[in-house]
């Protein structure tokens, strides 16, 4: 509990960001204090949806994905698979296509990344309407892997992101309005 009250104290909102009407979240102030970032990694760890021994490798989202995802597999002694914007990676790459609230948006992943049978977690700092976490999935699912299921560090409220990833086994540690 006073390590929850700790890591929510370090959340930043910053209204008017991105643009206006947003208000962002940022939990960069939380992995910039030592206490915070292990009590965040404990607490990813403790949340997981599905047991270790049911995941192979652990996937990150570009960006903030990447900044825990790493810390997340070594932890648990997985792969890491990065998820990139598209035009990032070198050849071969896998390719998805989403919808954004306005215009869409493409990432990738490496070809060999993600073999057929590969189980796969999916993990990101937010879950907003849930559309980049599922082109994730789809673009893991192209490549033959299964997704076990998401880890989020944060989930807006009202958005029905978890909606969009029904079925999946999903843990986030904080719900913001
Ligand atoms: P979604 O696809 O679920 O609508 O949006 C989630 C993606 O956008 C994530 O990759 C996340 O990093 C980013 N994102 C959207 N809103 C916020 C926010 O308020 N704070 C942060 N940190 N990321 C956001």
């Amino acid at each position: 509990e006073e390590n929850a009250d700790h890591v929510m104290s370090l959340i930043r909102s910053i209204p008017g960001f991105p643009k206006e009407g947003i208000i962002f979240r940022d939990f960069m102030p939380v992995l910039a204090d030592a206490r915070g970032l292990s009590i965040l990694m404990d607490a990813l760890e403790a949340a997981l949806p599905v047991p270790a021994d049911q995941f192979d490798a652990v996937a990150g989202l570009e960006a903030r994905g990447f900044l825990f995802g790493p810390a997340l597999a070594a932890r648990l002694g997985k792969g890491f698979v990065a998820v990139r914007k598209a035009g990032k990676l070198p050849p071969e790459t896998v390719h998805e296509d989403y919808a954004l609230e306005y215009g869409t948006a493409s990432i990738e992943i490496e070809t060999s990344a993600v073999k057929p049978g590969d189980r796969v977690l999916v993990v990101d700092d937010l879950i907003a309407t849930g559309g980049t976490a599922k082109a994730a999935a789809d673009l893991i699912e192209k490549c033959g892997g299964t997704v076990v299921g998401f880890s989020f560090v944060m989930e807006l409220e009202g958005l029905s992101g978890t909606d969009v990833l029904a079925g999946y086994p999903l843990s986030t540690l904080v719900t913001m309005p």
